[in-house]
């Protein structure tokens, strides 16, 4: 062997062992966020999947990942001290005098805002003030953040979870089936034509007549129907405050619905040309997929483009074959 076979040896072994330390480090923190679900049900009766999708959202809407919390609730400091506890004492009855909402969920006499275990079993307490049904649960989800599309991304993002009875869902697909003819290039930002001044929010893929079109991830349809431009589409929300936006299809899969839970690789209906026109308008141009997405930072919603992300899960999609 070279010296320089040799050092390509070592780099590669030491790549493969962070990459696989990563990996599991990546696994075990998954883990570890479950067993702090399951006990703050077992504490509260509010199941697991709630707990999950709340921290679950609140991660998304946080801008840096390089830290990665194990728990990332945040609860602003005068709802859980509560007004007039300046000196932020941790102590549960001191915080409940000055009508703070901090508890201690792991025994150790301190209602700490920073401790994963207090965070759940606050939130928990918060929720329980409301009750304990479906609808109490959003009720006090709509409490806490005041904002319609918050809720129903937790709500949509705790019934994945409770589907699939695991958090840790990375798997992707590509939108068009990758055994039928297709290409796409990258399109997004073009100025459009039709309908005044707008931009190209998304990405064509274009493809035959009926070839079959996927959801690219987990999530939940949220929407479905005819729009002017979109013609038949349908919109999904995943577990990533990311909305991904199916136009031009041609239909839909029959047991496909608003409200259903979806996993990468579902088939939701086929490539079309329906769009510029009153409902059933077809053939207006040639068939394709447009596919956008947009993200929501727990303010606003914007698009962005999702050619990096449709490579990305062609190649996921290739080694599925
Ligand atoms: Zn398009």
């Amino acid at each position: 062997m070279s010296y320089k076979r040799v050092y390509i040896f070592i780099f590669s072994f030491i790549s493969f062992m962070f990459f696989s330390s990563a990996v599991q480090a990546e696994e075990e923190i998954y883990e570890k966020r479950l067993a702090l679900f399951k006990k703050t049900e077992a504490l509260t009766q509010i199941p697991w999947y709630y707990f999950a999708a709340i921290d679950n959202y609140e991660r998304n809407i946080k801008k840096n990942d390089d830290n990665e919390q194990v728990i990332s609730i945040t609860i602003p400091p005068e709802l859980w001290f509560g007004l007039g506890n300046s000196s932020m004492m941790m102590e549960e009855q001191t915080i409940s005098f000055f009508n703070g909402k901090g508890k201690d969920g792991n025994g150790d006499q301190k209602a700490d805002p920073s401790d994963p275990e207090d965070i759940l079993y606050t939130i928990g307490n918060i929720i329980l003030e409301h009750g304990q049904t479906k609808d109490d649960i959003k009720i006090a989800l709509w409490n806490f953040y005041k904002r319609d599309l918050t809720v129903q991304t937790i709500i949509n993002t705790s019934k994945v979870f409770k589907e699939f009875q695991e958090i840790n869902l990375t798997d992707r697909d590509f939108p068009v089936s990758i055994q039928h003819n297709y290409s796409y290039r990258n399109t997004w930002g073009d100025r459009r034509g039709f309908g005044g001044l707008r931009i190209h929010e998304g990405t064509d893929i274009f493809a035959g007549y009926g070839a079959p079109i996927k959801s690219t991830t987990y999530g939940v349809i949220e929407m479905m129907g005819w729009n002017l431009y979109g013609g038949w589409r349908i919109g999904i929300r995943d577990i990533y405050n990311i909305y991904h936006y199916y136009g031009h299809m041609n239909g839909y899969n029959d047991d496909i619905e608003v409200g259903q839970v979806v996993k990468p690789g579902d088939v939701l209906g086929s490539v079309g040309s329906s769009g510029y026109g009153p409902p059933g308008t077809s053939g207006k141009f040639p068939p394709h997929l447009h596919y956008g997405m947009y993200k929501d930072n727990g303010y606003s919603e914007w698009s962005f483009d999702p050619y990096p992300y449709l490579r990305k899960w062609e190649k996921i999609a290739r080694n599925k074959d």
